[in-house]
């Protein structure tokens, strides 16, 4: 019998609602459809301490400046109820001065059990909350979004469909650009002929072996082309 491992992602941010449509379509539902994986939003409005005079989730930034700063004390109450509920391997902060999200980071962390990831806003989180809740900062490019709620779903998907049992054909994913040294080779459906348009006859043959010889040619072309530095290992 096949032994299938429940990943459990929770997310804070201050606009849950954005991940309603990413979370619940396609790949990433079926993963909670089949009880792989279990994602949880948090709103960090909802841990404002009502006691304080602090209604908001932002304030101003010491020494000024524009742009508000995502507070502290939300942050800590919603992480340490979800931290004295289970034990996480890693508390992810979405950030652009982050490490660079890869595919080698991405299959890492799908051998994981349980991660939370925060979602800054404004001109970010309190560095306290960096310097003393989060263990990993990851970016998702050298770019700068409004918010990590994009981020975070982009590194929820590049995980969740590295997770045993999540695709149905897992071959496919190994096969994917980056898992290896190669980029993918291009891919082809029916019809077999469009405007003129044919499938390379290689692709019709059935001749398996030639297939492969193809492909693996076709991704050594794209890579050698398209990102040379992925091969530059193996040429040094
Ligand atoms: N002041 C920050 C800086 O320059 O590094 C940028 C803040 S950004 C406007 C607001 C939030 O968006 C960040 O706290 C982070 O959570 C998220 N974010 C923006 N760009 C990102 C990226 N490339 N990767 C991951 N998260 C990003």
């Amino acid at each position: 019998m096949a032994y299938f491992r429940l990943m459990r992602i929770d997310i804070l941010t201050i606009f849950p609602e954005m991940f309603a449509a990413i979370l619940n379509e396609s790949i990433l539902k079926r993963a909670q459809d089949k009880g792989l994986v279990q994602m949880h939003t948090h709103n960090l409005r909802d841990y404002v301490i009502a006691e304080t005079k602090r209604k908001n989730v932002d304030d101003y930034a010491y020494g000024g400046g524009a742009g508000m700063v995502l507070g502290i004390e939300p942050i800590a109450r919603c992480i340490e109820s979800l931290r004295s509920q289970r034990v996480y391997d890693e508390f992810i902060y979405l950030t652009p001065d982050g490490e660079v999200l890869n595919q080698g980071m991405s299959n890492h962390l799908s051998t994981k059990q349980n991660l939370l990831l925060l979602c800054g806003r404004y001109k970010g989180v309190d560095q306290r909350v960096r310097d003393h809740f989060i263990t990993k900062e990851i970016s998702i490019g050298d770019y700068v979004l409004s918010g990590g709620e994009l981020a975070a779903c982009v590194l929820t998907d590049s995980i969740v469909r590295l997770i045993p049992g999540v695709l149905s054909d897992e071959s496919s994913a190994l096969l994917d650009s980056f898992q290896g040294e190669l980029l993918d080779a291009p891919v082809y459906t029916r019809p077999a002929e469009f405007r003129g348009w044919k499938v390379p006859d290689v692709l019709m043959s059935g001749h398996e072996a030639k297939i492969d010889e193809w492909r693996y040619q076709q991704s050594l072309e794209k890579t050698q082309n398209r990102r040379p530095d992925l091969l530059k290992d193996k040429n040094d």
